[in-house]
């Protein structure tokens, strides 16, 4: 649970730290507004993804399902800034499919927590195993990462690219590259 007072004295302190003046009247709300943004941002903590994948339905055909350009916001944990980007979905169902809007779901409830690029599309496509039973998954991330393009090595426009396959995926290389020519 986002606890929000802790978070507003935690952003007075912030602002203490670098210097600025926290009555200044451009920052009295500020430790506020953080505070209810945060409980936004990081809401996906109490959020399980199982919920938005619970309600299945049967198919015939255990075609590959993509579902790509599902836009993401997330947050690095080195260093509390964003990293945003795509998230492309395939799976091969095992005679059942999720709502396509589900996968989005699925998606948001991951993003909005302290991330790691790699346990992200990691822990989305283990959702998708424990909750549709597919044949196979494969979850793919691009994301411009803030801490790369705003400070350090400042590059701007570069983009960290995972990827993560269970099941056939990762017995059968085509599939993979039916997936990329499908996203393509
Ligand atoms: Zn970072």
């Amino acid at each position: 649970m986002v606890d929000q007072e802790k978070i507003r004295q935690a952003v007075r302190l912030l602002l203490e730290g670098i210097g600025e003046d926290v009555n200044r009247e451009g920052l009295l709300e500020t430790p506020d507004r953080v505070a209810r943004m945060y409980a936004e941002l990081y809401g996906g903590m109490e959020e399980d993804a199982a919920l938005h994948l619970g309600k299945r339905f049967p198919v015939q055909d255990n075609g590959m399902v993509v579902e790509k350009d599902i836009t993401f916001y997330s947050t690095c944990e080195h260093h509390m800034l964003p990293f945003y980007g795509k998230v492309h979905i395939a799976y091969i169902p095992n005679g059942e499919v999720a709502g396509l809007s589900k996968l989005a779901r699925t998606v948001e409830v991951y993003a909005r927590r302290l991330q790691l690029q790699e346990r992200f599309t990691a822990q989305i496509a283990d959702a998708l195993m424990e909750n549709l039973h597919p044949q196979g998954v494969l979850v793919m991330a691009e994301a411009e990462h803030m801490c790369m393009t705003m400070r350090g090595i400042k590059k701007p426009g570069s983009q960290t690219v995972t990827l993560t396959k269970r099941g056939v995926f990762l017995e059968d290389q085509a599939l993979t590259d039916t997936f990329f020519r499908m996203i393509g």
